[in-house]
Protein backbone atom coordinates (compact mmCIF):
# COMPACT_ATOMS: atom_id res chain seq x y z
CA UNK A 1 0.00 0.00 0.00
CA UNK A 2 1.03 3.69 -0.38
CA UNK A 3 3.15 5.29 1.53
CA UNK A 4 2.70 8.73 3.61
CA UNK A 5 3.60 11.54 2.13
CA UNK A 6 6.77 12.14 4.09
CA UNK A 7 8.12 15.50 5.38
CA UNK A 8 8.73 17.58 2.20
CA UNK A 9 6.28 20.85 2.23
CA UNK A 10 6.34 23.84 -0.60
CA UNK A 11 3.96 26.42 -0.51
CA UNK A 12 3.51 27.79 -4.26
CA UNK A 13 1.76 31.55 -5.02
CA UNK A 14 0.78 31.28 -8.51
CA UNK A 15 -0.96 34.48 -10.09
CA UNK A 16 -4.09 35.23 -12.16
CA UNK A 17 -4.16 32.55 -15.20
CA UNK A 18 -1.58 30.52 -14.12
CA UNK A 19 -1.36 26.75 -13.06
CA UNK A 20 1.07 24.47 -11.34
CA UNK A 21 1.92 21.17 -12.79
CA UNK A 22 3.10 18.26 -11.28
CA UNK A 23 3.42 14.83 -11.85
CA UNK A 24 3.72 11.56 -9.15
CA UNK A 25 6.66 8.94 -10.32
CA UNK A 26 7.68 7.22 -7.00
CA UNK A 27 6.72 4.28 -6.53
CA UNK A 28 4.03 4.10 -3.75
CA UNK A 29 4.23 8.19 -3.44
CA UNK A 30 1.24 10.05 -2.37
CA UNK A 31 1.49 14.04 -3.09
CA UNK A 32 -1.19 16.18 -0.87
CA UNK A 33 -1.94 19.84 -2.09
CA UNK A 34 -4.51 22.16 -0.16
CA UNK A 35 -5.13 25.50 -1.45
CA UNK A 36 -4.86 27.81 1.66
CA UNK A 37 -5.85 30.95 -0.16
CA UNK A 38 -7.80 32.06 -3.51
CA UNK A 39 -9.17 30.00 -5.96
CA UNK A 40 -8.19 27.05 -8.36
CA UNK A 41 -9.25 24.13 -10.09
CA UNK A 42 -8.32 20.69 -11.56
CA UNK A 43 -9.06 20.37 -15.20
CA UNK A 44 -12.39 22.05 -14.31
CA UNK A 45 -13.22 21.11 -10.61
CA UNK A 46 -12.53 23.55 -8.18
CA UNK A 47 -10.94 22.74 -5.31
CA UNK A 48 -12.47 23.61 -1.77
CA UNK A 49 -10.32 25.90 0.51
CA UNK A 50 -8.45 24.26 2.91
CA UNK A 51 -9.27 20.07 2.02
CA UNK A 52 -6.86 17.72 1.23
CA UNK A 53 -6.66 16.50 -2.38
CA UNK A 54 -4.14 13.44 -2.30
CA UNK A 55 -2.11 11.71 -5.50
CA UNK A 56 -0.78 8.93 -6.16
CA UNK A 57 1.48 7.01 -8.71
CA UNK A 58 1.28 7.78 -12.04
CA UNK A 59 -0.87 11.07 -11.58
CA UNK A 60 -0.05 14.20 -13.80
CA UNK A 61 -1.97 17.12 -13.07
CA UNK A 62 -2.42 20.77 -13.74
CA UNK A 63 -4.14 23.24 -10.49
CA UNK A 64 -5.14 26.17 -12.79
CA UNK A 65 -6.40 29.37 -11.44
CA UNK A 66 -8.31 32.45 -13.20
CA UNK A 67 -7.91 34.85 -9.99
CA UNK A 68 -4.80 33.90 -8.30
CA UNK A 69 -4.06 30.96 -5.23
CA UNK A 70 -1.45 29.97 -2.62
CA UNK A 71 -1.04 26.67 -2.66
CA UNK A 72 0.54 23.94 -0.23
CA UNK A 73 2.40 20.56 -1.68
CA UNK A 74 3.30 17.90 0.80
CA UNK A 75 5.16 14.88 -0.27
CA UNK A 76 7.37 14.17 -2.94
CA UNK A 77 5.92 15.52 -6.59
CA UNK A 78 8.17 15.26 -9.93
CA UNK A 79 8.76 18.08 -12.53
CA UNK A 80 6.98 20.41 -10.73
CA UNK A 81 6.67 24.31 -12.12
CA UNK A 82 4.45 27.02 -13.10
CA UNK A 83 3.31 27.57 -16.37
CA UNK A 84 2.32 31.20 -17.24
CA UNK A 85 1.10 29.87 -20.65
CA UNK A 86 -2.03 27.81 -20.66
CA UNK A 87 -4.50 27.66 -23.60
CA UNK A 88 -7.34 27.45 -20.65
CA UNK A 89 -8.96 30.82 -21.73
CA UNK A 90 -9.89 29.58 -25.13
CA UNK A 91 -11.49 26.19 -23.31
CA UNK A 92 -13.32 28.86 -21.57
CA UNK A 93 -13.81 30.68 -24.32
CA UNK A 94 -15.41 27.17 -26.08
CA UNK A 95 -17.53 26.40 -23.22
CA UNK A 96 -18.64 30.08 -23.44
CA UNK A 97 -19.87 29.21 -27.21
CA UNK A 98 -21.65 25.74 -26.20
CA UNK A 99 -23.31 27.22 -23.27
CA UNK A 100 -24.97 30.15 -25.69
CA UNK A 101 -25.75 26.69 -27.90
CA UNK A 102 -27.36 25.19 -24.78
CA UNK A 103 -29.34 28.48 -24.40
CA UNK A 104 -31.05 28.41 -27.51
CA UNK A 105 -32.18 24.59 -27.43
CA UNK A 106 -33.58 25.38 -23.98
CA UNK A 107 -35.59 28.32 -25.46
CA UNK A 108 -36.53 26.41 -28.42
CA UNK A 109 -36.80 22.83 -26.65
CA UNK A 110 -34.04 21.47 -29.44
CA UNK A 111 -31.09 18.87 -28.83
CA UNK A 112 -28.44 20.67 -27.24
CA UNK A 113 -24.99 20.99 -28.83
CA UNK A 114 -23.48 17.65 -29.70
CA UNK A 115 -19.48 17.84 -29.27
CA UNK A 116 -16.79 15.84 -30.99
CA UNK A 117 -13.31 16.05 -29.24
CA UNK A 118 -10.79 14.59 -32.04
CA UNK A 119 -6.91 15.00 -32.16
CA UNK A 120 -3.59 12.60 -32.18
CA UNK A 121 -2.36 10.91 -28.99
CA UNK A 122 -1.83 12.82 -26.41
CA UNK A 123 -2.86 16.70 -27.08
CA UNK A 124 -5.03 16.28 -23.97
CA UNK A 125 -8.62 15.09 -25.45
CA UNK A 126 -9.87 13.60 -22.16
CA UNK A 127 -8.61 16.52 -20.58
CA UNK A 128 -10.36 18.64 -22.32
CA UNK A 129 -13.55 16.39 -22.01
CA UNK A 130 -13.18 17.16 -18.62
CA UNK A 131 -12.96 20.40 -18.09
CA UNK A 132 -15.78 21.33 -20.71
CA UNK A 133 -18.05 19.16 -18.68
CA UNK A 134 -17.25 20.04 -15.52
CA UNK A 135 -17.80 23.69 -16.12
CA UNK A 136 -21.19 23.00 -18.01
CA UNK A 137 -21.90 20.55 -14.65
CA UNK A 138 -20.82 23.79 -12.61
CA UNK A 139 -23.69 25.99 -14.53
CA UNK A 140 -26.38 23.59 -13.60
CA UNK A 141 -26.16 21.10 -17.04
CA UNK A 142 -26.34 17.65 -17.10
CA UNK A 143 -24.45 16.77 -20.45
CA UNK A 144 -23.78 12.79 -21.33
CA UNK A 145 -20.21 11.92 -21.58
CA UNK A 146 -19.71 9.63 -23.98
CA UNK A 147 -16.17 7.91 -24.92
CA UNK A 148 -15.45 6.12 -27.65
CA UNK A 149 -11.39 5.41 -26.41
CA UNK A 150 -11.23 1.71 -26.33
CA UNK A 151 -7.81 1.99 -25.38
CA UNK A 152 -8.35 3.67 -22.19
CA UNK A 153 -12.05 2.52 -21.30
CA UNK A 154 -13.02 5.95 -18.77
CA UNK A 155 -16.20 5.11 -18.33
CA UNK A 156 -15.71 1.03 -18.02
CA UNK A 157 -12.70 -1.19 -18.44
CA UNK A 158 -10.45 -1.18 -21.89
CA UNK A 159 -12.05 -2.87 -24.39
CA UNK A 160 -15.69 -0.91 -24.14
CA UNK A 161 -17.12 2.07 -25.01
CA UNK A 162 -19.92 3.76 -23.69
CA UNK A 163 -21.96 6.73 -22.29
CA UNK A 164 -23.16 8.21 -19.03
CA UNK A 165 -25.08 10.81 -17.82
CA UNK A 166 -22.60 13.64 -15.90
CA UNK A 167 -24.51 14.99 -12.91
CA UNK A 168 -22.25 16.35 -11.01
CA UNK A 169 -17.85 17.80 -11.61
CA UNK A 170 -15.23 14.78 -12.26
CA UNK A 171 -14.28 13.78 -8.64
CA UNK A 172 -10.56 15.43 -8.07
CA UNK A 173 -8.98 12.54 -6.60
CA UNK A 174 -10.55 10.18 -9.05
CA UNK A 175 -9.43 11.37 -11.88
CA UNK A 176 -12.74 11.30 -13.45
CA UNK A 177 -16.22 11.02 -13.30
CA UNK A 178 -17.60 7.60 -11.90
CA UNK A 179 -20.58 6.30 -11.77
CA UNK A 180 -22.14 3.15 -10.24
CA UNK A 181 -23.55 1.09 -13.83
CA UNK A 182 -22.24 3.30 -16.42
CA UNK A 183 -23.80 2.43 -20.51
CA UNK A 184 -21.36 -0.24 -21.55
CA UNK A 185 -20.96 -1.59 -25.05
CA UNK A 186 -18.42 -4.59 -25.49
CA UNK A 187 -15.58 -4.38 -28.19
CA UNK A 188 -12.97 -6.74 -26.25
CA UNK A 189 -9.86 -5.03 -27.98
CA UNK A 190 -7.58 -2.60 -26.80
CA UNK A 191 -7.82 -1.19 -30.73
CA UNK A 192 -10.36 0.02 -32.86
CA UNK A 193 -8.71 -1.16 -35.49
CA UNK A 194 -8.74 -4.94 -34.83
CA UNK A 195 -12.30 -4.94 -35.46
CA UNK A 196 -13.60 -1.63 -37.27
CA UNK A 197 -16.94 -3.32 -38.57
CA UNK A 198 -17.75 -4.00 -35.05
CA UNK A 199 -16.57 -0.40 -33.60
CA UNK A 200 -18.82 1.10 -36.39
CA UNK A 201 -21.57 -0.94 -35.44
CA UNK A 202 -21.03 -0.40 -31.94
CA UNK A 203 -20.95 3.69 -32.81
CA UNK A 204 -24.12 3.53 -34.32
CA UNK A 205 -25.79 1.53 -31.74
CA UNK A 206 -24.61 3.65 -29.02
CA UNK A 207 -25.33 6.99 -31.17
CA UNK A 208 -28.74 5.59 -31.34
CA UNK A 209 -29.29 5.11 -27.15
CA UNK A 210 -27.73 8.12 -26.83
CA UNK A 211 -30.46 9.96 -28.89
CA UNK A 212 -33.30 8.07 -27.14
CA UNK A 213 -31.78 9.31 -23.72
CA UNK A 214 -31.80 13.20 -24.21
CA UNK A 215 -35.40 12.98 -25.75
CA UNK A 216 -36.78 11.29 -22.63
CA UNK A 217 -34.62 13.81 -20.56
CA UNK A 218 -35.09 17.31 -21.17
CA UNK A 219 -32.04 18.75 -19.12
CA UNK A 220 -30.08 16.33 -20.94
CA UNK A 221 -31.12 17.18 -23.86
CA UNK A 222 -30.58 20.74 -23.89
CA UNK A 223 -27.21 19.70 -21.94
CA UNK A 224 -26.05 18.11 -25.31
CA UNK A 225 -23.22 15.65 -25.49
CA UNK A 226 -19.55 15.35 -25.08
CA UNK A 227 -17.83 12.65 -26.98
CA UNK A 228 -13.91 11.55 -26.49
CA UNK A 229 -12.51 9.59 -29.17
CA UNK A 230 -8.74 8.22 -29.31
CA UNK A 231 -5.34 9.28 -31.31
CA UNK A 232 -6.60 7.20 -34.58
CA UNK A 233 -6.92 10.50 -37.05
CA UNK A 234 -5.24 8.75 -39.83
CA UNK A 235 -6.81 6.57 -43.08
CA UNK A 236 -9.46 4.62 -41.02
CA UNK A 237 -8.97 6.22 -38.21
CA UNK A 238 -10.27 9.75 -39.91
CA UNK A 239 -13.07 7.22 -41.32
CA UNK A 240 -14.24 6.37 -38.15
CA UNK A 241 -14.44 9.93 -36.91
CA UNK A 242 -16.60 10.98 -39.78
CA UNK A 243 -19.10 7.96 -39.08
CA UNK A 244 -18.87 9.15 -35.37
CA UNK A 245 -19.51 12.42 -36.36
CA UNK A 246 -22.74 11.15 -38.37
CA UNK A 247 -24.21 8.42 -35.88
CA UNK A 248 -24.23 11.04 -33.71
CA UNK A 249 -25.19 13.57 -35.62
CA UNK A 250 -22.63 16.52 -34.46
CA UNK A 251 -22.86 19.61 -34.19
CA UNK A 252 -19.25 20.52 -32.88
CA UNK A 253 -15.71 18.78 -33.44
CA UNK A 254 -13.54 20.29 -31.27
CA UNK A 255 -9.79 19.47 -33.22
CA UNK A 256 -6.84 19.54 -31.06
CA UNK A 257 -3.26 20.53 -32.18
CA UNK A 258 -3.69 19.21 -35.32
CA UNK A 259 -4.25 21.73 -38.34
CA UNK A 260 -4.29 19.18 -40.87
CA UNK A 261 -7.23 17.09 -39.71
CA UNK A 262 -9.06 20.19 -38.91
CA UNK A 263 -8.16 21.33 -42.67
CA UNK A 264 -9.31 17.47 -43.46
CA UNK A 265 -12.74 18.04 -41.39
CA UNK A 266 -13.56 21.15 -42.54
CA UNK A 267 -13.38 20.45 -46.23
CA UNK A 268 -15.11 16.99 -45.70
CA UNK A 269 -17.76 17.36 -42.98
CA UNK A 270 -21.44 19.20 -44.23
CA UNK A 271 -20.99 22.78 -43.44
CA UNK A 272 -23.70 22.78 -40.88
CA UNK A 273 -21.07 21.19 -38.40
CA UNK A 274 -18.87 23.75 -36.78
CA UNK A 275 -15.21 22.63 -36.68
CA UNK A 276 -13.10 24.30 -34.14
CA UNK A 277 -9.21 24.38 -34.25
CA UNK A 278 -8.15 24.16 -30.60
CA UNK A 279 -4.13 24.32 -29.36
CA UNK A 280 -3.23 21.75 -26.81
CA UNK A 281 -1.71 22.45 -23.44
CA UNK A 282 2.13 22.85 -22.76
CA UNK A 283 1.65 20.34 -19.84
CA UNK A 284 0.42 17.08 -21.62
CA UNK A 285 3.66 15.02 -22.23
CA UNK A 286 4.15 12.40 -24.39
CA UNK A 287 3.12 8.28 -23.16
CA UNK A 288 5.11 5.57 -24.45
CA UNK A 289 3.49 2.22 -25.57
CA UNK A 290 5.23 1.08 -22.20
CA UNK A 291 3.06 3.90 -19.84
CA UNK A 292 0.25 3.20 -21.90
CA UNK A 293 0.05 -0.34 -21.31
CA UNK A 294 0.61 0.63 -17.68
CA UNK A 295 -2.29 3.26 -17.87
CA UNK A 296 -4.31 0.02 -19.13
CA UNK A 297 -3.53 -2.31 -16.59
CA UNK A 298 -4.10 0.38 -14.17
CA UNK A 299 -7.83 1.60 -15.42
CA UNK A 300 -8.66 -2.71 -14.46
CA UNK A 301 -7.14 -2.67 -11.48
CA UNK A 302 -9.08 -0.02 -9.81
CA UNK A 303 -11.98 -1.08 -12.10
CA UNK A 304 -11.79 -4.35 -9.30
CA UNK A 305 -9.59 -3.11 -6.57
CA UNK A 306 -9.99 0.64 -6.56
CA UNK A 307 -7.40 2.99 -5.40
CA UNK A 308 -5.23 1.19 -3.03
CA UNK A 309 -4.53 3.29 -0.06
CA UNK A 310 -7.20 6.18 -1.20
CA UNK A 311 -10.43 3.93 -1.98
CA UNK A 312 -10.15 0.75 -2.10
CA UNK A 313 -12.46 -1.69 -3.45
CA UNK A 314 -12.95 -5.57 -2.26
CA UNK A 315 -13.50 -7.44 -5.12
CA UNK A 316 -14.43 -11.02 -4.71
CA UNK A 317 -13.28 -14.31 -6.13
CA UNK A 318 -15.34 -17.46 -6.85
CA UNK A 319 -15.68 -20.66 -8.96
CA UNK A 320 -18.24 -20.95 -11.46
CA UNK A 321 -19.57 -23.92 -13.40
CA UNK A 322 -18.65 -24.03 -17.25
CA UNK A 323 -21.48 -25.89 -17.86
CA UNK A 324 -23.95 -23.39 -16.69
CA UNK A 325 -22.63 -20.44 -19.14
CA UNK A 326 -22.62 -20.03 -22.74
CA UNK A 327 -19.27 -18.10 -23.56
CA UNK A 328 -19.12 -16.67 -26.76
CA UNK A 329 -16.17 -14.30 -28.94
CA UNK A 330 -17.56 -11.73 -31.80
CA UNK A 331 -16.38 -11.68 -35.14
CA UNK A 332 -14.56 -14.89 -36.88
CA UNK A 333 -11.34 -14.12 -37.97
CA UNK A 334 -10.81 -12.02 -41.08
CA UNK A 335 -11.15 -14.04 -44.19
CA UNK A 336 -9.94 -12.33 -47.60
CA UNK A 337 -12.59 -11.63 -49.23
CA UNK A 338 -12.09 -14.23 -52.08
CA UNK A 339 -12.57 -16.91 -50.07
CA UNK A 340 -16.31 -15.68 -48.68
CA UNK A 341 -19.54 -17.47 -49.76
CA UNK A 342 -20.89 -15.60 -52.66
CA UNK A 343 -23.12 -12.51 -51.63
CA UNK A 344 -20.99 -12.13 -48.33
CA UNK A 345 -19.22 -8.99 -47.57
CA UNK A 346 -15.62 -9.54 -45.52
CA UNK A 347 -17.43 -6.94 -42.54
CA UNK A 348 -20.08 -9.85 -41.81
CA UNK A 349 -17.74 -12.59 -40.52
CA UNK A 350 -16.40 -9.46 -38.37
CA UNK A 351 -19.61 -8.99 -35.90
CA UNK A 352 -20.71 -12.76 -36.29
CA UNK A 353 -21.45 -14.66 -32.77
CA UNK A 354 -18.85 -17.61 -32.70
CA UNK A 355 -19.76 -20.18 -29.40
CA UNK A 356 -16.14 -20.83 -27.62
CA UNK A 357 -16.24 -24.52 -27.36
CA UNK A 358 -14.44 -26.58 -24.73
CA UNK A 359 -12.20 -23.48 -24.33
CA UNK A 360 -8.85 -24.46 -22.61
CA UNK A 361 -6.76 -22.74 -20.38
CA UNK A 362 -4.79 -20.65 -22.81
CA UNK A 363 -8.16 -19.16 -24.41
CA UNK A 364 -9.22 -18.05 -21.01
CA UNK A 365 -7.19 -17.46 -18.59
CA UNK A 366 -6.32 -13.91 -17.25
CA UNK A 367 -8.96 -12.52 -19.98
CA UNK A 368 -11.79 -10.57 -19.03
CA UNK A 369 -14.68 -11.02 -20.06
CA UNK A 370 -17.96 -9.05 -20.35
CA UNK A 371 -21.24 -10.24 -18.85
CA UNK A 372 -24.22 -9.65 -21.43
CA UNK A 373 -27.56 -8.15 -20.55
CA UNK A 374 -28.49 -10.01 -24.36
CA UNK A 375 -30.99 -12.04 -23.32
CA UNK A 376 -31.48 -14.09 -26.41
CA UNK A 377 -28.18 -15.72 -28.07
CA UNK A 378 -28.71 -14.50 -31.55
CA UNK A 379 -25.67 -12.21 -33.16
CA UNK A 380 -28.15 -9.14 -33.75
CA UNK A 381 -28.83 -9.06 -30.02
CA UNK A 382 -25.55 -9.91 -28.36
CA UNK A 383 -23.60 -7.46 -30.41
CA UNK A 384 -26.28 -4.54 -29.62
CA UNK A 385 -27.06 -4.98 -26.15
CA UNK A 386 -24.70 -3.41 -23.39
CA UNK A 387 -23.00 -5.43 -20.65
CA UNK A 388 -23.46 -5.20 -17.03
CA UNK A 389 -19.95 -5.61 -16.04
CA UNK A 390 -16.57 -7.88 -16.25
CA UNK A 391 -14.59 -10.51 -14.64
CA UNK A 392 -11.56 -11.49 -15.24
CA UNK A 393 -10.61 -15.57 -15.22
CA UNK A 394 -8.19 -16.28 -12.46
CA UNK A 395 -8.03 -19.45 -12.72
CA UNK A 396 -9.14 -23.07 -14.52
CA UNK A 397 -9.52 -26.52 -13.77
CA UNK A 398 -10.23 -28.25 -17.65
CA UNK A 399 -10.71 -31.56 -15.73
CA UNK A 400 -13.61 -30.20 -13.29
CA UNK A 401 -14.95 -28.00 -15.97
CA UNK A 402 -14.62 -24.56 -13.88
CA UNK A 403 -13.00 -21.79 -13.78
CA UNK A 404 -12.44 -19.07 -10.70
CA UNK A 405 -13.37 -15.28 -11.66
CA UNK A 406 -12.25 -12.27 -9.82
CA UNK A 407 -15.59 -10.18 -9.82
CA UNK A 408 -16.71 -6.71 -8.45
CA UNK A 409 -19.81 -8.27 -7.21
CA UNK A 410 -20.22 -11.49 -5.04
CA UNK A 411 -21.32 -15.10 -6.87
CA UNK A 412 -23.15 -16.41 -8.76
CA UNK A 413 -22.90 -14.21 -11.86
CA UNK A 414 -26.40 -12.31 -13.03
CA UNK A 415 -26.31 -13.03 -16.34
CA UNK A 416 -24.59 -16.52 -18.09
CA UNK A 417 -24.43 -15.24 -21.69
CA UNK A 418 -20.11 -14.33 -21.18
CA UNK A 419 -18.15 -12.43 -24.24
CA UNK A 420 -14.55 -13.58 -24.21
CA UNK A 421 -12.75 -10.48 -24.55
CA UNK A 422 -8.68 -9.92 -26.30
CA UNK A 423 -7.99 -7.82 -22.87
CA UNK A 424 -5.60 -9.61 -20.46
CA UNK A 425 -5.20 -8.67 -16.84
CA UNK A 426 -2.84 -10.31 -14.39
CA UNK A 427 -4.16 -10.33 -11.12
CA UNK A 428 -1.54 -9.77 -8.83
CA UNK A 429 -2.85 -8.76 -5.59
P1 LIG B 1 -4.72 9.71 -25.38
O1 LIG B 1 -4.30 9.91 -26.80
O2 LIG B 1 -3.90 8.68 -24.69
O3 LIG B 1 -6.18 9.47 -25.23
P2 LIG B 1 -5.24 12.41 -24.54
O4 LIG B 1 -5.10 13.18 -25.80
O5 LIG B 1 -6.63 12.09 -24.12
O6 LIG B 1 -4.36 11.10 -24.60
P3 LIG B 1 -4.97 13.31 -21.86
O7 LIG B 1 -5.20 11.96 -21.29
O8 LIG B 1 -6.04 14.31 -21.71
O9 LIG B 1 -4.52 13.21 -23.37
O10 LIG B 1 -3.64 13.95 -21.21
C1 LIG B 1 -2.47 13.17 -21.10
C2 LIG B 1 -1.89 13.35 -19.71
O11 LIG B 1 -1.52 14.72 -19.50
C3 LIG B 1 -2.86 13.02 -18.58
O12 LIG B 1 -2.15 12.30 -17.60
C4 LIG B 1 -3.31 14.36 -18.04
O13 LIG B 1 -3.63 14.28 -16.67
C5 LIG B 1 -2.08 15.21 -18.29
N1 LIG B 1 -2.38 16.62 -18.48
C6 LIG B 1 -3.37 17.17 -19.21
N2 LIG B 1 -3.34 18.50 -19.17
C7 LIG B 1 -2.28 18.82 -18.38
C8 LIG B 1 -1.69 20.04 -17.93
N3 LIG B 1 -2.19 21.21 -18.30
N4 LIG B 1 -0.61 19.97 -17.14
C9 LIG B 1 -0.09 18.79 -16.77
N5 LIG B 1 -0.59 17.61 -17.15
C10 LIG B 1 -1.66 17.61 -17.93
MN1 LIG C 1 -7.65 10.23 -24.00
Amino acid sequence: SAGPPGDAVQDVTLGVDEELRLEVEGKNQIVQVVMKDGTAEIFGTEMIKDTLYQFGTGAKIAVFTYHGCVLQIKGKADSVYVAKETPMIMYLNTHGALETLRRSADADGKRGPIVLVVGAQDVGKTTLCRIIINYAVRLGRRPIYVDLDVGQGSISVPGTIGAMLIERPASIEDNGFVQQAPLAYFLGHKSPQNNIPLYNTLISKLAEVVHERMESNRKAKSSGVIINTCGWVKADGYKSITHIAQAFEVDVVLVLDQERLYNDLSRDLPSFVKVVFLPKSGGVGDRSVSHRQEARDSRIREYFYGKPGLQPFHPHSFQVKLSEYKIFKIGAPAIPLSCLPLGMKGDETRTKLVAVVNPTAATLLHRLLAISFATDETQQDVIQTNVAGFVCVTDFDQDKGKMTVLSPQPGPLPKTLLLLSEIQFMDAQ
